[in-house]
């Protein structure tokens, strides 16, 4: 190794100990350490047995590591070689630690330039560097913290940007607009550069004379809460100011610390709702007092709390002064018992059913007299801003149904009386016939049987006008007993022929037929429709009655083959006094009662009438009844 030297090492150490850096220095290819400061002896963690050894054998945890490289390349060739904060993995009390220097390997060179020796200066930062690592981490910790927090916050924006209701966040004392999402801004009647980073009390003046920033500040400087339904706001629109009606909210928003920094407002619109229902309600009131205005008796029952509201017509129309309470008991109390009971029943059928409700009542006044009244009704199912409710209107038809009662009385009392003289008159004739009986005189035999079938027709005739009286005022009797319907039909139907001469008529009878039903009254059913199927069909056609049994009914039909009934009258053939008007009915004489008296009897009969016709091509009427009675 030429121009290495020896050094008076005593000296030189001397020298080096002075400085705190760790020195040492190395000479040879092979990198003996021929000196070393304890400040280099220390950080290697080693003691002075090391002087002389080559470094990888004096610290042979420097195996694998760069430094015995960058040294030998220093020797070689005559480059010093510097680096800073440069991780180097040392055994101190016999565990391997990481320690950070910066070093020299200093080429000390002779005038040939060889390398004679290096000089080897390191400093210990373990210390700055772990410090600035430290440092480093923290500072990397909080950028990805701070990313996490915009990327939340993002998110956030996001979701109160997409949210279907109005939300807004507000900062600071000054309550600066943060965020406010587009519900909200079209909500305020602002632009985002309107309010947006501004303080929102100076953006929008209008909220501070309707109280709301007390609210504001009772949020932001007392944490409290608030929760409104269908407030009105003043609003900006256009220029002007207009009420809205809002549910909204203002809670405040709390920092890491827990102090209040901010305050969240979440808010509908709820205007159009309110102010569909303030004009309904506004409707229901204007109704509600025409209907009282014009003394209408109407009623309304919610059928959830079966709580029902009277008119002041209605409470009248019972014989109630308006000063007077009257509820559902009250009314119901004048009504007389057997038709409280109908009255109830039909009531409940309704709620229940849904059935259009009609009622027909007498009232007792407190003054004995008698009042007759019509109620009309109908549920309502329950809607939007209704409840389930059933109510309607009562009229008064006090008089209707005297005369009603006059009228029946009348026909009753007529007909009564003409009974007399006409069983009388029957009597003669009969006599008259018999005596007439072997006469040659055929006028007069004619003449005799003429008037006794005339008779027989006005006793039918008489009987029916009866027979409604009777109806009217309850005192039709149904008196059942067991029969042949066949028998009867047959009866009927030859009797009808010794009249009807220009018809035919056709039995299709199945046998005998035992019913349990009133015969009188089956059979004057019988009798109306065969009479009117010759009245009602041109001579020369037929008419075909038929019975057979169905199920647990006897059902019977009379065919014929005449003028027919129109679709619209058909409904309305078995009311009371209705006849077809048309150009050929004209000439045809009736009073509308023959049916209306079939369809009650079979009503009461249990049974059920009804017909089938097509106009100019002959109708069937038909009609069934429990076997059993
Ligand atoms: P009327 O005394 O008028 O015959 P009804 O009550 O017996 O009274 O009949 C009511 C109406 O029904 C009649 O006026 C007539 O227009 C119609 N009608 C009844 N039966 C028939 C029928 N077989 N063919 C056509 N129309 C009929």
């Amino acid at each position: 190794m030429s121009g290495s030297i020896r050094l008076n090492s005593e000296a030189l150490l001397a020298i080096l100990n002075l400085s705190k850096d760790a020195t040492a220095i190395y000479t040879g290819a092979d990198i003996v350490v021929q000196m070393a400061n304890d400040a280099m002896i220390n950080s290697w963690g080693k003691d002075r047995s090391i002087i002389g050894k080559p470094l990888l054998e004096a610290v042979p945890e420097l195996a694998g590591q760069p430094f015995v490289g960058l040294l030998q390349d220093v020797w070689r060739t005559g480059k010093t070689y510097e680096a800073r904060d440069t991780a180097a993995e040392l055994k101190i009390d016999g565990k391997l630690q990481t320690f950070y220097f910066n070093f020299i390997y200093r080429a000390l060179l002779n005038e040939h330039s060889e390398t004679y020796a290096i000089l080897h200066t390191a400093t210990d930062v373990t210390e700055s560097v772990q410090n600035r690592h430290a440092l480093e981490e923290v500072r990397q910790a909080e950028v990805a913290r701070t990313r996490a927090l915009r990327e939340s916050e993002l998110n956030l924006r996001l979701v109160i940007q997409q949210a279907p209701v109005a939300i807004a966040i507000f900062r600071g004392p000054q309550y600066i607009t943060d965020i406010a999402n587009q519900h909200a801004l079209t909500l305020w009647g602002r632009s985002e550069e309107e309010v947006l980073h501004l303080p929102i009390l100076e953006a929008m003046p209008e909220l501070k004379t309707q109280g709301i920033s007390e609210l504001l500040d009772a949020v932001y400087h007392r944490g409290e809460k608030f929760y409104f339904t269908e407030r009105p706001v003043n609003l900006r629109r256009d220029d002007n100011l207009e009420t809205h009606y809002l549910n909204f909210s203002y809670e405040p928003l709390y920092d890491a610390d827990g102090l209040i920094n901010g305050f969240i407002t979440i808010g509908t619109d709820v205007t159009e709702q309110v102010n569909a229902r303030l004009a309904l309600a506004r409707t229901e009131e204007m109704l509600r007092f025409s209907v009282d205005a014009a003394g209408a008796a109407t009623w309304h029952m919610d059928i959830a709390t079966r709580n029902f509201v009277f008119s002041e017509g209605m409470k009248s129309l019972y014989g109630f002064r308006p000063e007077e309470y009257a509820g559902y008991d009250e009314l119901l109390a004048r009504v007389p018992a057997a038709y409280q009971k109908i009255l109830k029943a039909q009531i409940e059928k309704t709620i229940t059913n849904g059935t259009p409700y009609l009622n027909e009542h007498p009232v007792k006044m407190p003054d004995g007299r008698e009042r007759w009244v019509r109620a009309i009704g109908k549920r309502y199912p329950a809607e939007a801003n209704w409840t389930a409710h059933f109510s309607g209107l009562v009229i008064d038809i006090t008089d209707e149904k005297l005369e009603d009662m006059r009228k029946n009385g009348f026909i009753g009392m007529a007909s009564h009386e003409l009974k007399t003289p006409l069983t009388s008159l029957s009597a003669i004739i009969q006599v008259a016939g018999l005596k007439l009986k072997d006469s040659d005189d055929t006028f007069l035999k004619g003449a005799m049987e003429r008037a006794n079938n005339q008779v027989k027709r006005m006793t039918a005739m008489i009987n029916g006008f009866l027979n409604i009286s009777r109806l009217e005022s309850g005192k039709l009797i149904i008196d059942k007993e067991t029969f042949d319907l066949e028998a009867l039909i047959r009866d009927i139907a030859d009797e009808i022929s010794l009249t009807a001469t220009h018809h035919e008529i056709e039995l299709d009878l199945c046998g005998y037929l035992g019913i349990k039903a009133d015969r009188d009254k089956i059979g004057s059913v019988i009798s109306n429709l065969l009479s009117n199927a010759v009245k009602y069909s041109p001579p020369g056609t037929t008419i075909n009655v038929k019975c057979g049994i169905e199920d647990k009914y006897v059902q019977v039909s009379v065919r014929d083959e005449g003028m027919g009934i129109d679709a619209i009258d058909i409904k309305r053939l078995f009311d009371r006094y209705y006849r077809v008007e048309s150009s050929r009915t004209k000439h045809i004489s009736g009073f509308g009662i023959g049916l209306y008296l079939c369809s009650e009897i079979i009503k009461q009969h249990g049974g059920k009438i009804w017909a089938e016709s097509i106009l100019g091509q002959g109708s069937t009427f038909y009609f069934k009844l429990p076997l059993m009675g």
